[in-house]
């Protein structure tokens, strides 16, 4: 009956979550009438700029353009986004410029101008939740009863990591300090930071769980509130802090300062210090040395992919947990199939438990290489291939799409991410890993606003057409 609910549970968000609103955009809007003779210079200008820039390029950045007036030297064109606009003006106005000049037979000026009802709507954050208190404690860590050593497999991918955090609770601040645990997604480094948090919470210690985007924002929120030296000093009185996925600290110099006192005291007190991070502390850019230095006093620590093995036990571990009887011929099927990550694997076989509990059909290998087949042929490019894909497209840096920049044109970007990965399968709550574990919410809204513009502005759409037909 458990297991009904939860999977059935998992298979209405994603069914309830599949589809975005229409209705945010504005639409419509009056424009002023085209001049015939801007209509005609523009045309002209495009059509020179057509022989001279890749069609992906023409087809998603400058096929919707308008001429809509010229007045002297000054030709004013209408884009259907801010986004086309900035693009347009950072990467192609000189030779926009040189084409119009060309055309009308002296040197001209361009002007993008978007259309003014069109709304961009930028990522909503949760209000604070602290915000009335003048001296808010820091949040109390839950810490989540499934991630514990006992439910962690073990396996040559990953025992180095699961003996160090073992160490490190037998005898916080002296065994090795920092930990510094890091791999990809979904390879178990924030299972094994809440494990540490939790037996270290049960033996008495006072420990602290925070992811940095957590960090991030209650720094800031510090800083707004001039409450710096409350926020340090919350800081002061535990014995384990735990900080996962630093590397979206990365080029908040400000964050990583306020991190870097608090390291040193919390180190100076012997307090245990562990770090979790997508990639090893010397890859962790831009990042301040002193801080990335600091990481590298204690000890470092991989953990990779599972092997063949290993993930069959995780499968077993995953399948008796929710009390499913998988027969092994299946499990073995998923185990080879499913090679990229855990998450990947425990959601291979929640997909095939689910199907079989709604169609009545009995868990065989059949039913499993019919499920996975399609969930893997969706899935071809790999959701790390698609965010790198994307941040290539729209000339922004990786960092920047999966991290916590507001601008539009890396809110734009991340949505567009964001639903790319939705059609490809992903569950909202799934797509947040990769970005800095943003909720499920928050996806949510974001592929929601994705969808709803791409049905509005057929620029971006066709930006997602071209997303979707790069290889990799
Ligand atoms: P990361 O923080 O590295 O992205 P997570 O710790 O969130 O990954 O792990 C993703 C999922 O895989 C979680 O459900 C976690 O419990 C599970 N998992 C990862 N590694 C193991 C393992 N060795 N044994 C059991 N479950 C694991
Ligand atoms: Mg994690």
């Amino acid at each position: 009956m458990l297991t009904s609910h939860l999977i059935v549970g998992a298979l209405l968000n994603e069914l309830v979550l599949g589809e975005g609103s229409d209705h945010i955009f504005n639409q419509g809007g009056s424009y002023m009438s085209l001049s015939t003779s801007a209509h005609a210079v523009w045309e002209a200008a495009l059509g020179r700029l057509q022989v001279q820039v890749p069609r992906p390029t023409y087809e998603t950045w400058l096929k919707d353009t308008h001429g809509e007036l010229i007045a002297s030297n000054r030709l004013i064109v209408r884009v259907p986004s801010p986004f086309v606009a900035e693009w347009l003006e950072t990467r192609m106005i000189a030779l926009i410029t040189d084409a119009v000049s060309a055309v009308t037979g002296r040197t001209s000026e361009v002007e993008l101008r978007v259309r003014e009802d069109q709304v961009v709507l930028n990522q909503v954050e949760p209000p604070p939740a602290n915000f009335s208190n003048p001296n808010p404690p820091l949040p109390k860590t839950a810490f989540n009863s499934r991630y514990t050593f006992e439910s962690f497999v073990i396996g040559p991918s990953n025992h180095f990591a699961f003996y160090s955090a073992q160490a490190v609770v037998d005898q916080p601040g002296t065994a090795y300090n920092p930990l510094y645990i890091h791999g990809s997604v979904g390879l178990g480094k924030t299972h094994l930071l809440h494990a540490i948090g939790s037996k270290a919470a049960a033996e008495g210690y006072r420990v602290q769980y925070i992811s940095s985007e957590q960090f991030t924002t209650e720094f800031t929120r510090a800083i707004r509130d001039r409450r710096m030296d409350e926020f340090q000093q919350q800081y002061k009185a535990l014995q384990v802090l735990l900080i996962d996925d630093v590397q979206f600290l990365a080029g908040k110099d400000g964050t990583q300062s306020a991190f870097f006192h608090i390291f040193n005291e919390l180190h100076t007190n012997d307090c245990q210090i562990v770090v979790a991070a997508d990639r090893p502390s010397g890859s962790l850019v831009p990042f301040n040395d002193r801080l990335k230095s600091r990481f590298e006093w204690g000890l470092s620590v991989e953990i990779t992919e599972p092997d063949y093995e290993t993930r069959v036990a995780i499968l077993e571990k995953h399948a008796g947990r929710i009390a499913a009887a998988v027969p092994s011929d299946v499990v073995a099927y998923i185990a080879t199939a499913a090679t990229h990550g855990v998450r990947q694997l425990e959601g291979s076989l929640n997909k095939v438990l689910a199907m079989s509990q709604f169609s009545g059909e009995p868990i065989t290998k059949a039913l499993a290489s019919r499920i996975l087949k399609t969930a893997y042929a969706a899935r071809s490019n790999s959701p790390e291939a698609v965010i790198i894909k994307v941040a290539t497209f729209y000339g922004i840096s990786l960092q920047d799409i999966k991290g916590g920049a507001r601008n539009k044109a890396i809110s734009q970007a991340r949505q567009a991410a964001m639903l790319l990965l939705r059609q490809a399968g992903l569950r909202p709550d799934e797509i947040g890993v990769y970005f800095g574990q943003r909720d499920r919410t928050t996806v949510a809204y974001a592929i929601q606003k994705a969808s709803a513009r791409a049905n509005t502005d057929s620029t971006f759409q066709k930006s997602l057409e071209a997303l979707q037909n790069v290889e990799n």
